[in-house]
């Protein structure tokens, strides 16, 4: 047997995904002939615009719902709305640097909550659908820091490390269906939540943007290269797909070489 990816007829909803890897897992998902939800918090044009982009490229149907990812309420409304999920990206997520003592709490909060609760909130809410339909996947956005720590970032890697754990349990619950729950462990991508790190990295260590590239953030990138949303699209897309049916409950790193070191 052959294995296409053809994913007409399913909706995906992708949490935080008018920018950066929520975006182009998006885009990669429209492009096999899936049905889109786009999120974020905002109610700009734009994001209406980005939707209206990718139904008439694709040639599908793309809606864009905002919904704060930080409430618990907001979430389960989001996957309400959507009416259906048949694929669900738990993408949303921020980061915060500081050492521990000095970690302000509502930041703590905030991440938590956006980077781990949501995902609790929305799978809760769409996991009767997919079994109503039959079939479902869920693909969690954790990170190389899902599987490994770096100082000064502890409630993003508290937080990663829980939504691969999340992922197993969600996987285990569901082993007899034809849903799938994974989590996606990027290493370095060069997004909007990157960016806004660059700077203060910058200041703290008297470096240059490319020094701070290739001596900080690629350090532990042995590719020395970033990852794109591209592939974090194309590797969303291949899990969904019937060659990955039986991929159930595990991590898959996209990160050059990271957690090999
Ligand atoms: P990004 O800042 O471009 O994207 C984050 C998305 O989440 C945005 O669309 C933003 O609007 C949305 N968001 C933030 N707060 C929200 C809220 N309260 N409600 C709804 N949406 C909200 O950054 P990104 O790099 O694309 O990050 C996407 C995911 O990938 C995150 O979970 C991040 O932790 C993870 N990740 C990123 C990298 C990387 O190097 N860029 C590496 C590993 C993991």
């Amino acid at each position: 047997m052959a294995f296409t990816i053809d994913l007409s007829g399913k909706t995906a909803v992708i949490t935080g995904s008018n920018s950066g890897i929520g975006l182009g897992i998006a885009w990669e998902l429209a492009r096999a002939g899936a049905d889109i939800v786009l999120n974020s918090f905002t109610d700009d044009d734009a994001d209406h615009a980005l939707a209206q982009q990718m139904a008439e490229e694709c040639n599908v149907t793309a809606r864009y719902i905002k919904a704060d990812m930080s409430k618990g309420e907001e979430c389960r409304r989001l996957i309400a709305e959507a009416g259906k999920c048949d694929i669900l990206v738990n993408n949303a997520g921020i980061q915060h640097v500081a050492p521990i003592p000095d970690f302000p709490v509502e930041k703590w909060d905030a991440i938590i909550a956006i980077n781990l609760s949501s995902a609790f909130h929305t799978t809760a809410e769409a996991l009767p659908m997919m079994r109503k339909a039959g079939w479902g996947r869920v693909i969690n956005i954790a990170s190389a820091h899902g599987l490994t720590a770096s100082p000064y970032k502890s409630a993003y890697i508290a937080a990663k490390h829980g939504i691969v754990g999340l992922s197993k349990t969600t996987a285990l619950e569901t082993a007899k269906e034809l849903i799938t729950c994974n989590a996606i462990c990027p290493g370095y991508v060069l997004t909007p939540i990157v960016e806004k790190q660059i700077p203060d990295t910058m200041k703290e260590y008297d470096m240059s943007r490319e020094e701070v590239i290739d001596q900080v953030m690629l350090t532990r990138q042995p590719s020395r290269e970033f990852a794109t949303v591209e592939q974090m699209g194309g590797t969303a897309t291949f899990l969904c797909s019937d060659a990955a049916a039986q991929i159930t409950g595990t991590t898959i790193s996209v990160d050059g070489g990271w957690t090999a070191l």
